[in-house]
């Protein structure tokens, strides 16, 4: 069996469990294996009853104290049992389990683990898994594995499939050369597959997690420095001189550019005036106006008779780009003649855009990334402006060029990524900064607080929409299941959370919920819904982070703030805060440790999305590796180019070095690495997927 082999192979998994990993997209051996462990479970020495916090999840080891007790309701079995360890006393529940009667018998200690409540004065865990003080012994302190699981697909199973996988599978081999692998100080490919699904201890874990995060950042960097047009200049086919045109739409619009948007939009056109084909990113924080100043280069190449593309990460994101300008068209008579084109449109509609495309009738083309990349014949593209992706390199510049000549390209972005860390990753990127936000905006009112604000924010929510206004409510989990790894507090999953706001606000109050495990078109739905009005509260994970632009909405309200990035949280805030009204920002923090609350009041001062991400990194620890992903910006499975931003370095300059010494990988020792790079290069995903 090697790393290629369907799943199937391995014992116990027929077709139905092959189904149920297919789901999670994982099909062969390796898939599995790079399905890497969400997080880690750390099994607790137990603790005293009467130092079992209420919240989180412990051990005690305790004894059975009475006769545990079963009550029926209809088919529903409660079983009751009291425990005891001489410090207190708390009481167990288990439903339809009531064989266990028999199992827990008075008097016998066991080690009962499971998330504490209180319910009154009295503690109670539901369902708390048992186990017997020896088998407790041999799992205490080891970091056991959790994986991101599907319906009929259990944690234990997967970790089981993987251990025989790990056993079984003939790897591929080492494809660093040993002087490589000492130069770089990296583990083996084997050994760090091992450690990072069953690491023995901690520091295992972190040697695993570097030689994996490694690989991910030096195939990157690779595959996108080795192109021959890499760090070329080419020379320009469209070379276009500024019109009038867009000093008229300046002169109508009802407020000026901001001094740095002014700045940009200068850098923007020496470039396509000039002999070289643009290829710049502009960096601004959310809510900087960078459509205005894409807009602007738009309009110069329709006034100069070509055709410009505006491509979105969402759906929902193209449409509100292309109603913007339908708006701007009408309002301030512009030269654009738009169309949309998205995913969820009928293939008539679909060949009729094309036609429009093909035929130079359209001059802006706005639509998903993938759509308006892969599928379209132009008549003469000169300029593809990509918002909020990050990863648009050589290939998808020459996808566009396709028999052509290439077309500026202009990235945006709102992640902000320090200049040092930008080179390396934006390779041959001119980088402009919009590092300013227009002058007439409220500045968003925040606040930190702890759950016992919950009712107040509820409060706050329903004033809000009576007022005609709408809020979101951003939970870290899709559904169920929401014990935390560290034994933290239990995370909120937006399934329930829609359904318990639903009873605790106002009935005339519209909730809805949104996740990345719902179909597109739901998503899309959803998404559509909220921005017409026609939900008030929407409740969702992340996945709304960069999908929409709602000025009507004015409160962004984030569950276990603790679990975010701050770079995301600030992210998350750049939601609100975008139309005329006042907007607010509550972070609720389910832990009250002083680090947590501290971290989170760095996004009360500051504004500044450079200064919060570098202050988060500061105030982070090696124990924070897992858990918080800064961004999902770049489609690295594991590595975080914040957090990993020391190991980034590293990758960029081994792969600088290689390029010197061996541009071909012609030397015996990088065989193995030359034949790992072209099949990496062919399976290369190049779009991020929300
Ligand atoms: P982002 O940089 O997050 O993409 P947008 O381009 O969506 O931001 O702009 C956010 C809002 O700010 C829009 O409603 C836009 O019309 C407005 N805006 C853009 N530039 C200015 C400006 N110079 N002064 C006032 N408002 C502006
Ligand atoms: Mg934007």
């Amino acid at each position: 069996m090697d790393g290629k082999s369907p799943i199937t192979e391995l014992k116990g998994i027929g077709e139905k469990t092959q189904k149920l990993f297919g789901k999670l997209n994982i099909r062969t051996v390796d898939e599995l294996l790079a399905a890497y462990p969400k997080d880690y479970e750390l099994f607790r020495e137990p603790v005293r009853i009467d130092s079992a916090e209420s919240g989180k999840v412990c051990a005690v080891h305790a004894a059975v104290a009475g006769i545990p007790n079963e009550k029926r309701i209809r088919r529903l079995s409660i079983l009751n049992v009291n425990l005891s360890d001489g410090s207190g006393s708390l009481q167990l529940t288990f439903f339809n389990m009531p064989f266990l009667k028999k199992t827990l018998r008075q008097g016998g200690y066991y080690v009962f683990r499971g998330l504490v409540q209180s319910r009154g004065a009295a503690k109670v865990m539901e369902q708390p898994k048992i186990f017997s003080w020896e088998d407790y012994r041999k799992l205490a302190d080891r970091l056991l594995p959790r994986y991101s699981l599907t319906k009929g697909l259990t944690n234990q199973a997967i970790q089981k499939h993987v251990r025989q996988a790990l056993s079984l599978c003939d790897f591929e081999q080492e494809y660093y050369s040993d002087v490589f692998l000492s130069e770089n100080g990296l583990i083996s490919r084997r050994r760090a597959l091992e450690d990072i699904h069953f690491p023995e201890n901690y520091d295992a874990l972190i040697l695993a997690r570097k030689r994996l995060v490694f690989d991910e950042f030096f195939e990157f960097l690779f595959l996108m420095r080795q192109n021959r047009d890499f760090g070329r200049q080419l020379e320009s086919g469209f070379r276009m001189p500024e019109t009038a045109d867009t000093a008229r739409f300046l002169e109508r619009l009802p407020f000026p550019l901001t001094r740095a948007q002014s700045k940009v939009w200068q850098e923007i056109q020496a470039d396509m005036e000039g002999p070289y084909c643009m290829n710049r990113l502009i960096q601004g924080d959310v809510g900087s106006g960078k459509t205005i100043v894409a807009l602007l280069a738009l309009l110069t190449a329709a006034a100069n008779g070509y055709q410009g593309a505006l491509m979105a990460p969402t759906e929902v994101l193209a449409v509100q780009h292309f109603e913007t300008v339908q708006d701007y068209v009408e309002r301030y008579s512009l030269i654009f003649r738009p169309v949309l084109l998205v995913g969820s449109m009928t293939a008539k509609e679909k060949r009729e855009a094309y036609g429009r495309i093909a035929s130079g009738e359209a001059n802006l083309i706005i639509g998903t990334h993938a759509l308006i990349q892969e599928k379209v014949q132009y008549q003469s593209l000169a300029l593809a402006v990509t918002d909020e992706q990050h990863r648009f390199g050589v290939r998808q510049r020459e996808r566009l060029a396709e028999k052509g000549a290439y077309p500026h390209i202009l990235v945006m972005s709102a992640t902000p990524i320090p200049r040092t860390l930008a080179i390396i990753l934006y390779g041959d990127l001119h980088i402009s900064v919009i590092d300013e936000l227009p002058a007439n905006r409220l500045p968003i009112k925040n606040c930190v607080v702890n759950t016992a604000y919950r009712p107040k924010a509820y409060q706050f929510i329903a004033e809000q929409v009576e007022q005609g206004r709408q809020a979101y409510v951003i939970c870290p989990q899709v559904e169920g299941d929401s014990e935390d790894a560290e034994g933290g507090a239990a995370l909120e999953n937006v399934v329930d959370y829609a359904e318990k706001l639903r009873n605790v606000l106002p009935e005339s109050i519209r909730v809805a919920h949104l996740h990345g495990k719902m179909r597109p078109g739901d998503k899309n739905r959803i998404m559509e819904e909220f921005a017409a009005r026609d939900i008030d509260v929407l409740v969702s994970t992340t996945v709304i982070e960069v999908g929409i632009n709602v000025p009507n909405a004015t409160v962004m309200m984030v569950e276990n703030a603790e679990r975010f990035g701050l770079a995301q949280l600030h992210q998350l805030r750049g939601r609100v805060g975008r139309g005329k009204h006042q907007s607010y920002c509550i972070f609720l923090s389910a832990d009250e440790k002083k680090e947590s609350m501290e971290r989170l009041q760095i996004l009360n001062r500051s504004n500044d999305g450079f200064f919060i991400a570098s202050e988060d990194l500061k105030l982070r620890g090696p124990g924070e590796l897992f858990g918080i992903r800064q961004s999902g910006d770049f489609s690295f499975r594991l590595g975080d180019i914040y957090s990993d931003a020391a190991v980034l370095k590293q990758a960029s300059e081994a792969v600088d070095r290689l390029l010197e010494q061996d541009p071909g990988l012609e030397r015996q020792e990088n065989a193995c690495l030359k034949r790992h790079l072209a099949e990496a290069s062919s399976n290369s995903v190049d779009f991020r997927t929300i």
